[in-house]
């Protein structure tokens, strides 16, 4: 990753510099399909662009008002922009102050001829750290799931809610709220992909109210908490889990355009949970 670190190889005086850490690195060929290497590719773009972004907030601002940024503070301004993990949008820009760091350091040597980053990269690699990586396996093994679920009742078409225009309207700018969308937008990808390889399709139907619909009587309350009560007071239908009734409601629209009254609910709601791999602690 970087220059530096290539640069460091490649470099003999450099050596003098270095502390004596052995360092162990090991390449892991990657077989990696046409539809992988795209994404592996649009990735390390984005990547890129998170170098590029922090490079150009650090020369600006120290241009205009003669104040470097702290990693900190890039750190602080370029959260939750990107497709990429959280944690490895900070792996770039803690990347792009070790380069800028050696660079200083090299300057008080006396090798001048290295220059401060500032040229613009298309690509750059990604780093994986742990909690990214076991947010992916997430998000597999859900998929994964859905996808036997689907399978063991023959299931031929398979709806998802859409809540790109409720997130929108209501969540604004929370950091949170865009994390969640970006792994919800991965995870219905991902279940599509895989549910289409099994001749099964994936629908996005409008969520739109699909949790607060009373399936008896068909008017909208807004809820508060898990388990969902009917507003209308002539109903007064409640006792069944806010989500399991948004799910009904998911299906209701996708096969009568519009929610019915006397809505039929499921029987029994099964849990499909992830299984996370961790690491065994020793006894
Ligand atoms: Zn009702």
């Amino acid at each position: 990753m970087g220059r530096c670190k290539n640069n460091a190889v490649k470099e003999p005086k450099a050596h003098s510099l270095e502390q004596a850490v052995d360092v162990l690195v090991e390449k892991f060929p990657l077989h990696l399909n046409p539809e992988q290497t795209l994404l592996a590719r649009s990735l390390q773009m984005e990547a890129a662009k998170v170098w590029n972004a922090a490079c150009n907030i650090h020369r600006t601002i120290y241009g205009r008002y003669g104040y470097w940024l702290s990693e900190g503070s890039i750190k602080a301004l370029l959260k939750g922009k990107y497709g990429l993990h959280s944690q490895s949008v900070q792996a770039v820009v803690e990347t792009y102050f070790e380069c800028c760091e050696r660079t200083r350091e090299l300057h008080l040597q006396g090798h001048t001829e290295w220059k401060y980053p500032y040229r613009r990269k298309r690509f750059f690699t990604v780093t994986w750290k742990k909690a990214a990586i076991t947010h992916k396996h997430i998000l597999h093994a859900i998929s994964a799931n859905a996808v036997r679920w689907c399978l063991g009742r023959s299931v031929k078409t398979a709806y998802i809610g859409n809540p790109e225009e409720v997130r929108e309207r209501d969540c604004g700018r929370h950091h949170n709220q865009r994390m969640g969308q970006w792994a919800l937008g991965k995870l219905r990808d991902l279940l599509a992909y895989k549910l289409k390889r099994h001749g099964i399709e994936l629908i996005p139907v409008d969520e739109r109210g699909t949790s607060g619909t009373c399936p008896v009587c068909g008017e909208y309350t807004r809820q508060t908490g898990r388990v969902y009560r009917c507003g209308n007071a002539s109903c007064g239908f409640t006792g069944i889990h806010r989500d399991v009734l948004g799910a009904s409601g998911i299906l209701d629209k996708a096969q009568h355009g519009s929610f019915t009254r006397g809505r039929k609910l499921p029987g029994k709601v099964e849990y499909l949970r992830p299984q996370v791999l961790a690491p065994k602690r020793a006894a």
